[in-house]
Order: C-alpha cells, then sequence, then structure tokens
C-alpha cells in the first residue's frame, strides 16, 4: 500500500510503500517480513516509480545485502515474488550498480540528478573553493 509523504519515517511500517517525491526515494521494510529497511531511490540508475492509482516499481528489488535475500516486484501494489537472490548474483548486480553510479556523477542532468547527486556536487564545489583559497 503506498504512502505519499515528504519525509521518510524513522521507524516504517510493514506492508507500505513510503514514496517521497520531494526526496525521489521510496522507503519500505523487505517484504518477507524480516524487518530490513529498503531504500529506492529514483532516478535513471536507480528505480522507476509508475503511479497509475496503484504503485509499480522498476527493476525488482534484490535484498541481496539482507540475509534473507529476498527478491521481487512490487507491481500494482503488489508483491510478486522472483526466487531467492545467491551471493554470485548479488556480487554481480553490486559491481554493476556502482560502475552506473560513478559513470553518472560527472555529469548529472539537469533536474535528473537525485538528491544526493546534488549534495555530493555541492560537496565538490565547496572542496574546490578551499583548495584554491589555500592555494592563493
Ligand atoms: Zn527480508
Amino acid at each position: 500500500m503506498p504512502v505519499f509523504i515528504e519525509h521518510i519515517p524513522a521507524e516504517p511500517e510493514p506492508g507500505k510503500l513510503y514514496i517521497s517525491m520531494q526526496f525521489e526515494t521510496a522507503v519500505h521494510l523487505c517484504a518477507c517480513g524480516c524487518g530490513a529497511k529498503v531504500v529506492t531511490p529514483f532516478g535513471p540508475n536507480d528505480w522507476t516509480l509508475t503511479f497509475d492509482g496503484t504503485v509499480s516499481l522498476r527493476p525488482s528489488v534484490g535484498n541481496g545485502q539482507q540475509r534473507c535475500r529476498s527478491h521481487y516486484y512490487v507491481r500494482s501494489d503488489r508483491i510478486d515474488w522472483l526466487p531467492r537472490i545467491s551471493a554470485a548474483a548479488t556480487r554481480v548486480a553490486s559491481s554493476r550498480d556502482r560502475a552506473a553510479h560513478i559513470e553518472a556523477i560527472p555529469q548529472p542532468l539537469a533536474g535528473q540528478a537525485s538528491w544526493w547527486r546534488r549534495i555530493w556536487n555541492r560537496m565538490r564545489r565547496s572542496f574546490g573553493t578551499s583548495r584554491s583559497k589555500r592555494d592563493e
């Protein structure tokens, strides 16, 4: 069940998908019931949220970092289960994700950069400023 909110609650309730457009991210507790908090940021290299009265997330949510290794689609407010993720698949997926993120950082598209990329850019800018001040 989707819940549209501004700020993600510190203690999400099970069975709810918290969606924050402001922070361009969604949070839910792992659908298997293990209690792990699953964060799915939106963006070209992250997840796509579709809302047509019901909520769907693409791609699938793979909790390979969690002990349960659950893997599922959030499709039309429902959980469609996929086979559990093996340790090998997790390694492949996380190195692919990392590569995608590293590529995306130097050239974020205006308006499409997610909040952490904006913060990262801001940090880089302020580092650059302090360094040039010291050099003068
Ligand atoms: Zn789980």
